[in-house]
């Protein structure tokens, strides 16, 4: 047991010495203590209690921050969102839409239509951040579109299912057995009555009887693009009617200047007839 006696010295640095003495009277410790202390114990006391309510108080919200459901929950989403965006994945696919978009282009030069060209394809974002993203999306969303919008009005694959009996250029003349023609469109073989379709969006700019052509249907598809459907039977459209790619346009047949029932297709292209086979295929 160890009994505790208490003596005030008072000195320049104010302390006060406290002897703990044992009872056996071995082992004896003297302790100093500032003076101040003894003296006002119960003010410090209360500071000290004031400060460690503090400390849990601070200590509590800490706690009730970190594990209150709205923290769970934000840490949750972006934990998803770090997950679900990897950032060089993104970089990779968009690398491959602008290649894509690249390759489009050219296959759209191939046909002459240069002025669809999309500017700056291939690599305006070589390099960006995931902050970039929305900004991205919305680039490409724009580019997207604007394919979308040529190839509705370019006149792309077949107006008839039939098979190609007379290529575009130079041709024997069919009326007349020595003489060459220039062929200035394609002749799809078909029976009279088969469906003809129109291959792109566009507006009705004739539909009626014109020369050689027969029954003859033009459509005008803006950008200069224009088609032509010769020796029809029957035509379903009239002038000025707006019409949709596969809209069914009439029926083939054999008016006009021609040896047999066919469908005569033209693609008129700034006022010049282009050969239609590079507008068959993509
Ligand atoms: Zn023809």
């Amino acid at each position: 047991m160890l009994n505790l006696s208490v003596c005030k010295i008072s000195g320049l640095k104010k302390k006060t010495s406290v002897l703990l003495v044992d009872n056996s009277g071995k082992d004896n410790q003297l302790i100093q203590i500032p003076t101040r202390l003894l003296l006002h114990w119960k003010k410090y006391l209360l500071v000290f209690n004031v400060l460690v309510i503090l400390m849990f108080g601070i200590l509590a919200l800490i706690i009730y921050q970190k594990t209150s459901t709205h923290y769970k929950e934000k840490l949750a989403q972006a934990n998803k969102v770090k997950s679900l965006i990897d950032l060089k994945k993104v970089k990779e696919s968009f690398k491959e839409i602008d290649e894509s978009i690249y390759r489009i282009n050219g296959f759209l030069d191939a046909r002459g239509l240069h002025d669809f060209k999309l500017a700056n394809s291939g690599g305006e974002y070589e390099d960006f951040e995931i902050t970039d993203i929305n900004e991205i999306s919305e680039y490409y969303e724009n580019k997207i579109h604007k394919i979308e919008n040529t190839l509705n009005i370019t006149p792309l694959g077949l107006p008839v299912s039939g098979e190609i009996s007379s290529e575009f250029g130079y041709r024997q003349n069919p009326f007349g057995a020595y003489s060459t023609e220039q062929h200035f469109g394609l002749d799809f073989r078909g029976k009279i009555g088969d469906p003809v379709r129109a291959t792109a969006h566009g507006k009705v700019e004739f539909a009626g009887v014109k020369g050689g052509y027969g029954n003859c249907i033009i459509i005008s598809h803006g950008n200069d693009l224009k088609t032509l459907f010769g020796h029809l039977s029957k035509i379903n459209v009239k002038p000025g009617q707006h019409i949709k790619i596969g809209d069914y346009i009439g029926q083939i047949g054999n008016t006009g200047r021609s040896s047999g029932p066919h469908l005569h297709y033209e693609i008129i292209q700034n006022n010049k007839k282009v050969n239609p086979k590079q507008y068959l295929k993509l």
